[in-house]
């Protein structure tokens, strides 16, 4: 997705990951789980094809889903999932901004204040 809007294909699904608003890749850039040095050998990947991640988005305008398996967000620990649902939502509020306002950004300008700071 970097520089054209167009091409980047989830490596789950194998569709194009058509807004900077679906990806997950973008997602955990913003949060500072990718460092932006490698950000642009990463595969791209819609966030309902990554419900590992995406069980954390609690946000009006995401459909809520669950991932099965040892790290189902019911079996967690509460607290932990407290925080994860914070930072994970954030993310996602962050990368809905972008999408309508990325044209005056750059990829530097993208993460949560204070992200960048810990890549420097
Ligand atoms: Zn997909």
């Amino acid at each position: 997705m970097a520089k054209c809007d167009e091409g980047y294909l989830c490596e789950v699904c194998g569709e194009p990951v058509e807004k900077l608003g679906d990806s997950a890749l973008y997602l955990q850039y913003v949060i500072g789980w990718i460092d932006p040095e490698t950000l642009h050998t990463r595969r791209e990947c819609h966030l309902r094809c990554l419900p590992s991640l995406s069980q954390f988005i609690d946000h009006e305008s995401f459909a809520p889903l669950f991932f099965e398996g040892d790290f189902d967000r019911r079996q967690l620990d509460p607290g932990f999932v407290r925080e994860r649902v914070e930072l994970v939502t954030s993310g996602y509020e962050r990368i809905q901004q972008l999408q309508l306002r990325r044209k005056d950004l750059t990829v530097e300008d993208y993460p949560l204040p204070g992200v960048m700071d810990r890549w420097r």
